[in-house]
């Protein structure tokens, strides 16, 4: 059956979030990790497909093209509807990516009209009067403003995004959103008889989501960041329901895997180790003196793993601030980020080969890795763990399946790992 909503997003973590609020509004969703190489078909059996990119912070000309490859895909599955997902904070600069993407998909949908909203009331992002809202603070006084590479200096996005489009940028303002999908409709017909082509909608709150959902039914393309989502799948009939959330049963030994160093992610290992379960410590000075620490771990992993409740045994190179920047002094942060990602990976492969086949990884970049080495092109989503966070079923290269659930940093409660794998019994 063909696809309702194809979606771009740029990049991976923000795919999950959107995949995840999809489900949530009951439609049964695939990730795919990049565009499915030429000649693969384009069938998929889910409601909704998120293409995970990762465009956010390169030049916009390769933005632009992985997008456009992204786009064919996705009507060549059948979707009704594309949805390019960028960042709640609009991540981007003058040169892009969000406005030169948003134009290059306006274009080859031939749509005239699109609306831009990065609004997310639930994670604290909301939209008034153009202006993007982070908590209770404007987003040019949130950390976004020194953002490495995307520093966001200009709260009113209908300037930033006018800054990187070619087309003009109006608002559908607050009065129009408040008064319902009618409101909203009319103030699109207002604009475009001004010749504007791109607006961007406020939200304060999931009614305001709602509202718009029903607004841009029948728009080609929508552009937004996760929060849009809760919108839209009613448009095709769909509510909210567990079946839409369904993954396969669970088998096999059950793993965590952590290569990341925030603080949620510290917590979340010190409760681990406190209930007394087994762990084993990757560390980076062992691996740069050229010791064999991902046999170790494997080895450790044969003696420990079991099936059951009392199944996950933790791998983690998981340290304080501290502990971490005395590594990165000695290595240099990149040279240790490198060598700790590439024996997480090298664990993971072989916990897989031995029986492994449900996984935690904690870890924006941990997650990449370990997803690259055991070859993993798409995910279906299931139940969510905590917020952003659900469980998913991988086809692996041989055919099986494995559960893995990929938690970026700051993440989850300090029992995050016990309670995704107790989820998953409750679940199964
Ligand atoms: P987070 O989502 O918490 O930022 P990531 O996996 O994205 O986690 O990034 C953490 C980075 O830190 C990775 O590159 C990882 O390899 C590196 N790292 C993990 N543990 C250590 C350590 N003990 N010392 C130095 N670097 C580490």
């Amino acid at each position: 059956m063909a696809i309702r909503l194809g979606c771009v997003a740029d990049d991976f973590t923000g795919a999950t979030d959107l995949a995840n609020n999809l489900v949530r509004a009951g439609m049964r969703v695939v990730q795919l990790i990049d565009v499915p190489p030429d000649g693969r078909e384009a069938a998929v059996d889910a409601d909704a497909v998120v293409i995970a990119l990762k465009s956010r912070t390169v030049p916009a000309t390769d933005a632009v093209e992985a997008s456009l490859r992204a786009l064919s895909w996705l009507r060549s599955a059948g979707a009704e509807q594309i949805y390019f997902k960028y960042c709640s904070t609009f991540d981007s600069t003058p040169a892009g990516n969000i406005g030169p993407v948003t134009e290059a998909l306006m274009d080859a949908l031939d749509t005239d009209f699109t609306i831009a909203t990065p609004a997310f009331p639930d994670n604290g992002r909301t939209v008034f009067k153009g202006h993007l809202f982070v908590g209770d603070v404007l987003l040019s006084d949130s950390g976004m403003r020194h953002h490495p590479l995307t520093p966001m200096a200009d709260p009113n996005l209908v300037s930033v995004l006018g800054a990187q489009s070619t087309r003009t940028v109006g608002l559908i303002d607050h009065t129009a959103v408040a008064h319902g999908a009618e409101a909203i409709r009319a103030r699109i017909d207002e604009l475009r008889r001004q010749g504007i082509e791109i607006a961007i909608a406020d939200a304060v709150s999931n009614d305001d989501l709602l509202r718009l959902g029903v607004a841009v039914r029948e728009m080609p393309l929508v552009t937004a960041g996760s929060g849009l989502a809760i919108g839209l799948p009613a448009n095709w009939g769909f509510k909210p329901s567990a079946a839409a959330a369904q993954l396969p049963s669970p088998s096999g030994h059950r793993a965590i895997i952590s290569g990341s160093v925030s603080a949620a992610t510290n917590e979340q290992v010190a409760e681990f180790l406190r209930s007394g379960r087994p762990a084993f410590s990757v560390d980076p000075l062992r691996i740069a003196a050229g010791e064999d620490v991902a046999g170790e771990a494997l080895a450790f992993g044969a003696a420990h793993l079991a099936d059951g409740p009392d199944g996950p045994v933790l791998f983690h190179s998981t340290e304080t601030p501290e502990a971490v920047r005395a590594v990165q002094s000695r290595l240099g942060a990149v040279e240790a980020g490198a060598l700790v990602e590439r024996t997480l990976a090298r664990v993971a492969q072989g916990l897989v080969a031995r029986g492994v086949r449900q996984i935690v990884v904690a870890g924006g970049e941990t997650s990449g890795a370990v997803v690259r080495a055991l070859g993993i092109t798409g995910l279906r989503i299931g139940p969510q763990i905590d917020p952003g966070v659900p469980w998913c079923a991988a086809a692996l290269p041989g055919g099986d399946t494995l559960h893995i659930a990929l938690k970026s940093g700051n993440f989850g409660g300090p029992g995050f790992f016990t309670d995704s794998f107790a989820l998953l019994d409750r679940e199964a």
